[in-house]
């Protein structure tokens, strides 16, 4: 569940809450990639933002900052407001709590259509249309396939798993074998032992769902983050848009640029936070489940510019499971706004597409 605290704004892991965050992240979802981080500002309480309200959800930390005037009953309504949202989507998605929605219909060994929460519906439809616009790239069902890989709850292995067992366990992974019945409701899957896991997907639509809270509550200048993934609204009290850090993929970790965001979402992917290096070969936690084997690991993080921060981190994540060639091509013929950046011999190299270059003129001149 949801746990919260005023007192620091936590923004890259490593940091004053890396043990808890460890422990933490047994209870909830996988969310490990945190690539896009909310650029630190030189002053406590750090930039002068009224307001900043954090805490832990999902296995990560969350921040969402307020620029606006709140009295004490408003800001202890704001906080329950983001906790309320959170705890539910955690209740409703976690793969790691056997209770939540999700994993009861993970669990059930049945193949008939189970009733779901809207959100639930709403968050497979998107990852869903990904799948599709992506060529099967982003993939829901991919869980068995990390997990033999020794980036879920299972260990690493000893050795690469042998083809034989990849495809075994391909057999019961594959989008189009869950239906959704949107008008219904309902979710149904094609294998009893099918198993959805939204791990690539969750964090941004939990940051889709405290903005929309916050907007409801009335509010029009805030920084919503979850675990990396993070939107706008609005500008900053003294008029500047929001900015947010792009981190470098190495080990630097520096901010590699900033990124202005108007009423926007940005989420960030990248194959050099979580792998481990086996027999000579780097395995990172992206999962391409067209050969059921991670995604190369070449030194990438991508970030995508979305309304909605729930498409952004699901293209995010499949377009680094397409790599800078393919993922720059499909990314551009589906009018993605995306940001590669790559490690190269030369240090790093960058390409924008049309649409996130677009979108930044924009920025530009509305900055002004
Ligand atoms: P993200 O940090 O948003 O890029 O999500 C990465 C997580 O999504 C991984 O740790 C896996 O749990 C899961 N995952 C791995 N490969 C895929 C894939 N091809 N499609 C969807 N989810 C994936
Ligand atoms: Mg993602």
């Amino acid at each position: 569940m949801t746990s919260a605290s005023e007192r620091v704004l936590i923004q890259s892991r490593g940091g004053a809450g890396a043990g808890r965050l460890r422990s933490a992240a047994l209870a909830a979802l996988t969310l490990l990639t945190l690539a896009a981080v909310v650029v630190r500002q030189s002053q406590a309480p750090r930039d002068g933002v009224a307001h900043e309200f954090t805490g832990f959800t999902m296995g990560t930390t969350y921040s969402v900052k307020v620029d606006e005037r709140l009295d004490a009953d408003r800001r202890a309504q704001v906080r329950s407001l983001i906790e309320s949202r959170l705890d539910r989507i955690v209740g409703l998605m976690s793969t790691y709590d056997s209770t939540s929605e999700l994993s009861r219909f993970n669990h059930r060994g049945q193949t008939d259509a189970v009733r779901m929460a809207p959100e639930l519906i709403a968050v497979m439809t998107l990852a869903r249309d990904v799948s599709e616009r992506s060529g099967g790239a982003f993939d829901v069902t991919v869980a068995p396939l990390v997990n033999a890989w020794g980036f879920g709850p299972a260990q690493r292995p000893a050795h690469a798993p042998a083809e034989a067992e990849l495809d075994e366990l391909r057999r019961r992974v594959g989008y189009r074998r869950v239906f959704i019945d949107g008008a219904e409701g309902t979710v149904a899957k094609a294998h009893p032992a099918m198993f959805v896991d939204l791990s690539a997907v969750a964090k941004g639509f939990a940051v889709d769902q405290v903005a929309d809270a916050l907007t409801g509550a009335g509010l029009e200048r805030f920084l919503v983050e979850v675990g990396g993934e993070l939107k706008g609204r609005g500008r900053r009290a003294d008029g500047s848009p929001w900015r947010v850090g792009v981190e470098r993929p190495d080990w630097g970790r520096g901010v590699y640029r900033v990124v202005e965001l108007f009423d926007e979402a940005i989420a960030t992917s990248g194959d050099y936070r979580n792998f481990y290096d086996l027999d000579g070969t780097r395995y990172q936690h992206i999962i391409d489940p067209r050969t059921g084997s991670p995604a190369p690991a070449h030194g990438i993080s991508v970030s995508v510019i979305d309304e909605a921060a729930a498409r952004a981190d699901a293209w995010a994540t499949a377009l680094v499971v397409l790599g800078p060639a393919e993922g720059e091509e499909v990314a551009i013929r589906e009018g993605v706004a995306a940001l590669f950046v790559m490690r190269s011999e030369g240090g790093l190299r960058e390409v924008e597409t049309p649409a996130f270059a677009a979108r930044r003129a924009k920025a530009d001149a509305g900055a002004r």
